[in-house]
């Protein structure tokens, strides 16, 4: 059976097309996570051990890291575990988007607070679990875009959404709260790409993080890739 590390668009596309066993796995800190048709599991193995006892324990043949580019802790967990176990692993990376003139660069997310203007009124889309750096800017307005409700903090609002997202709601979104800023991170992809068209068409500048330093791993860009080294890697070897 293959693991594949998920709680991404890539994973459940990527299950969609595999013939080989599989189960995806989530971290289960989504509430109320879509319904699937195919073998999930949710929550955290327990760290790297756990990791370890999972792969031996389920026979796991194959490891797919199809997590969110800024997901870095089970990136490096699944590293870790892969060479513990001689588990061949490969990860499903997609491209990250392409600088635009309108970007001003952040090597963090406190680089990123740290960034905005005084008075500004900026759109956070950064994720739920990483408004910490955020909130001691109480010289700034927020609105928070998250899937999850958030503990928010007196200067912000929370919107409450799920992706994708379409050009003419962002650009509707920006408007109506009088975006000044659009904080997020380099995630890559199409499902949230619509902000930065937004943005550039509103003239609206983006602070944007970049995405973090992974540990080596054979990585592929494209879910058409990934489904060719599993035939290669797997399948071909008779070992699902
Ligand atoms: P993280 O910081 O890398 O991981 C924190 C811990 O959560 C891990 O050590 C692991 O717990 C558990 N975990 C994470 N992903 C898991 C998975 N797919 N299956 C089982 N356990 C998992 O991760 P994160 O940034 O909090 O992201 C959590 C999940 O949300 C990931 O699956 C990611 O693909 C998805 N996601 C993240 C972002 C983002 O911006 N970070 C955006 C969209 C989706 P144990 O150590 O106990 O195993």
């Amino acid at each position: 059976m293959i693991l594949i590390l998920g709680g991404t668009a890539e994973a459940h596309a990527l299950a969609l097309e595999l013939k080989t066993p599989f189960i995806v796995s989530i971290s289960g800190a989504t509430r109320r996570p879509k319904n699937r048709e195919y073998p999930i599991r949710s929550g955290g193995f327990g760290g790297v051990d756990g990791l370890v006892e999972y792969l031996q324990h389920n026979e796991i043949k194959a490891i797919i890291d199809c997590t969110h580019p800024f997901a870095e802790q089970i990136s490096h967990n699944a590293v870790k575990a892969a060479r513990a176990t001689k588990t061949p692993l490969l990860r499903l990376d997609r491209p990250a988007w392409p600088s635009r003139p309108n970007w001003q660069k952040a090597v963090s997310l406190g680089a990123a607070a740290a960034a905005l203007p005084p008075k500004s009124r900026a759109f956070l889309t950064v994720g739920s679990q990483h408004l910490a750096a955020f909130c001691k800017r109480n010289d700034v307005w927020f609105l928070i875009r998250s899937i999850e409700p958030v503990i928010a903090f007196p200067n912000a609002k929370t919107h409450l959404q799920r992706p994708p997202f379409s050009l003419e709601e962002e650009m509707t979104l920006m408007r109506l709260n009088r975006i000044t800023h659009l904080v997020t991170k380099n995630a890559g992809g199409s499902q949230t790409v619509a902000k930065l068209d937004a943005a550039e068409a509103l003239e609206i500048p983006v602070i944007m993080v970049n995405r973090p330093q992974l540990p080596l791993a054979e990585t592929v860009r494209n879910r058409q890739d990934a489904l060719q080294w599993i035939r290669q890697n797997v399948e071909q070897k008779g070992i699902s």
